[in-house]
């Protein structure tokens, strides 16, 4: 279980059925994001998996305009970084959230976001 989700590719598995996924340090209890070798404070490694609840409010948001090469269908989107309730910073695709209500504070919701056949993170309104 605990090697399940703490590689990347767990993480988006995890991700794509609804399940958001932090992993916590056994050593000082600092909460992080899949997937690390060892933890930046008290350099152990010894993680284990926590759900995340997928609540949190936006820091800062992009709208991009312009595409990624092959990604012009998408734009315009915005990307977020939003802090979750548990302390963690992520980055996610903003959806169902018209560009112009968007504002660091807002409140927003985890859900997985399909890409092509890739999984994601993306947060809705809240
Ligand atoms: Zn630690």
């Amino acid at each position: 279980m605990t090697e399940r989700v703490i590689n990347l590719k767990s993480f988006f598995e995890e991700a794509r059925a609804g399940r958001l996924t932090g992993i916590r340090c056994g050593g000082c209890g600092e909460l992080a994001i899949p997937s690390k070798e060892f933890c930046a404070s008290c350099q152990k490694r010894d993680w284990k998996p926590v759900p995340l609840a997928g609540a949190g409010t936006i820091v800062s948001f992009t709208v991009i305009r312009v595409a990624p090469r092959g990604r012009g269908g998408e734009v315009p989107y915005a990307v977020a970084v939003v802090k979750l309730e548990e302390g963690l910073s992520l980055l996610g695709r903003v959806v169902d959230i018209p560009f112009e209500t968007l504002k660091a504070g807002l409140p927003v919701r985890f859900r997985p976001v399909q890409i092509d056949s890739q999984t994601v993170i993306g947060f809705g309104p809240a």
